[in-house]
């Protein structure tokens, strides 16, 4: 399988967009590097430079943390009513909607995906987050608490909760879906109030940098979001540690979430965490097949398989498990590798060079410890850093391609027998993000998603997402919840009033 690498063609509006200098948005105004260094920025389907960006450290950390502080303190987003602060909001999910083709053909060239996918899913999600949570805004409510207290004979008490900003909110971002991720961390900060640092992905800085803008078209006050852009180890650790901030949510790694949990630590800082995943994908025989095959096929395979969700364990019931897995390969084999702007292109590269070896990797360790590729297995001749789309069997639950997250278009497939086994087998791992089964048994359905270990159950569909649903992991998957009436947690004190009538 060969991917096609002919040149896609950039429109007019990107081109303007790469060819301006990349800076910060700090205070409201975009800022080189205070060190003045910058980095490079590649389209992973080609390997060409791109873009030139700013390589923020821990000055402009400081400058970012320092103006957020400011604009929490002081004004004006805290004094704005919650119906102002709304219809900002809800501006923002208006105009990136406005330039869904130019954030999706950034999205494409900055990250790898399909350009045709991230008008689809990317854009729009990131766009109704921002509309869902400007709702949210003037429904953050306290209660009226009925006190009992019987040491104080005679006194009655009137008793109530105000639920309060936290204050300044570090946020730090993957490059899996840059915009989204953006988008599913800052509106619900916005929405309760915070102000906010957003440091993105090295990978993937560019479709931040273009919502920065939108930000500013929208209303939102200098100051309230700042945008950094620069490297982990460097900007990542000083906002993750920096003492002006009052919270921290990351998504990213379990590796580097619990250096985050460490960094925040010394002040004792709040953290949510959006982490890995190694999610198992359950089939009964007695499931519709041909939408099951299909729907495991793009549990996996959608992203390229860089989705902390990824349907990434297949258990198949052994009587209808050849007919399954070969459905499964013969769809991975099926899969038109391409650059994201081709719209023919079903799959694009991984993101970078690293991130290639790693899943190349997996492939060359899988055959190592014996699992055998029904379907793909090997790196595609660059330029361009694809891999083709893989369905391992014979695999074994020690083997590391079975325990690992890939983060790449690598399915291994396990049959098995009893409920019993699958469950066990199911729940055999660090991580708990999301789980999904197929079957026409609702009752089965039902038993099988409370027995797993998961944030997500899919009961047959997979990868369903909704501004109004909850998302976050079991175990070493995470701390708290993006999404839903559930994320506001995450950025709110609740305080309880006590009055003596
Ligand atoms: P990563 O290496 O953990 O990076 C995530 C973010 O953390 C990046 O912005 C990175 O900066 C930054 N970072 C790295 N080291 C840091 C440090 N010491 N202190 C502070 N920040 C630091 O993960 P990735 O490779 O970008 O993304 C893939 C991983 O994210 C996968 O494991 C995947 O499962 C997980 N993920 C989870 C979810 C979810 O919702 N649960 C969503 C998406 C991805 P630089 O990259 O710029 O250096
Ligand atoms: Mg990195």
């Amino acid at each position: 399988m060969t991917a096609v690498l002919k040149e896609p063609l950039i429109s007019p509006a990107v081109a303007q967009f790469l060819a301006a200098p990349k800076r910060m948005l700090i205070n409201g105004k975009w800022l080189g590097a205070t060190s003045g260094k910058t980095f490079d920025v590649k389209d992973p389907a080609t390997g060409r430079i791109i873009a030139q960006v700013a390589e923020g450290d821990r000055e402009d950390v400081d400058a970012a943390v320092r103006a957020a502080r400011q604009a929490f303190d002081v004004g004006p987003w805290q004094k704005m009513t919650p119906s102002e602060r709304s219809k900002i909001i809800w501006r923002i999910g208006d105009l990136i909607s406005k330039y869904t083709d130019e954030l999706a053909e950034i999205e494409s060239i900055d990250n790898g995906k399909s350009m045709v996918i991230a008008k689809l899913a990317d854009v729009p999600l990131a766009a109704d987050i921002f509309q869902y949570m400007a709702g949210w805004c003037t429904k953050i409510e306290g209660k009226t608490i009925p006190l009992s207290v019987h040491y104080t004979p005679g006194t009655q008490y009137h008793a109530y909760t105000r639920p309060e900003a936290i204050g300044v909110v570090g946020q730090i971002i993957p490059w899996n879906f840059p915009l989204l991720m953006a988008a599913w961390k800052l509106a619900p900060a916005l929405a309760t109030g915070c102000t906010i640092v957003l440091k993105v992905a090295e990978e993937t800085p560019l479709s931040a940098l273009r919502l920065g803008e939108l930000l500013q078209e929208a209303g939102i006050p200098a100051g309230v979001v700042n945008i950094v852009t620069g490297f982990g180890e460097t900007a990542g650790a000083a906002l993750a540690k920096h003492p002006m901030v009052n919270k921290v949510a990351f998504t990213g790694s379990t590796e580097v979430g619990k250096l985050i949990v460490k960094a925040a630590a010394e002040d004792l800082k709040h953290v949510s965490l959006e982490l890995g995943g190694k999610s198992p994908n359950i089939i009964l025989k007695d499931a519709d097949l041909d939408v099951a095959i299909g729907g495991a096929a793009n549990a996996i395979f959608y992203n390229h398989g860089q989705s902390c969700s990824a349907g990434s364990r297949l258990y198949i019931q052994k009587d209808v498990f050849d007919q399954v897995v070969e459905g499964v390969a013969a769809r991975a084999k099926a899969i038109k590798l391409g650059p994201g702007l081709d719209p023919a292109s079903e799959m694009g590269p991984m993101v970078s060079e690293l991130q290639h070896r790693r899943v190349t990797g997996y492939l060359e360790e899988g055959r190592r410890e014996g699992a055998r590729a029904l379907a793909g297995g090997k790196a595609v001749k660059g330029p361009g850093y694809f891999v083709e789309p893989t369905v391992f069997v014979d695999t074994t639950r020690t083997m590391k391609i079975v325990k690992e997250e890939i983060f790449g278009p690598v399915v291994t497939a396990t049959p098995f027998t009893d409920y019993d086994e699958v469950v066990r087998d199911a729940n055999d791992s660090l991580y708990g993000l999301a789980a999904g089964i197929w079957t026409r048994d609702i009752s089965k359905a039902h038993t099988l998603a409370a027995k797993l270990q998961a944030g997500s159950v899919w009961i047959n569909c997979y990868n369903i997402f909704d501004s109004a649903l909850p998302f976050g992991g079991y175990k070493q998957s995470g701390w708290g919840r993006e999404m839903g009436e559930a994320v506001l947690e995450n950025y709110l004190n609740t305080k309880a009033v006590t009055v003596s009538l």
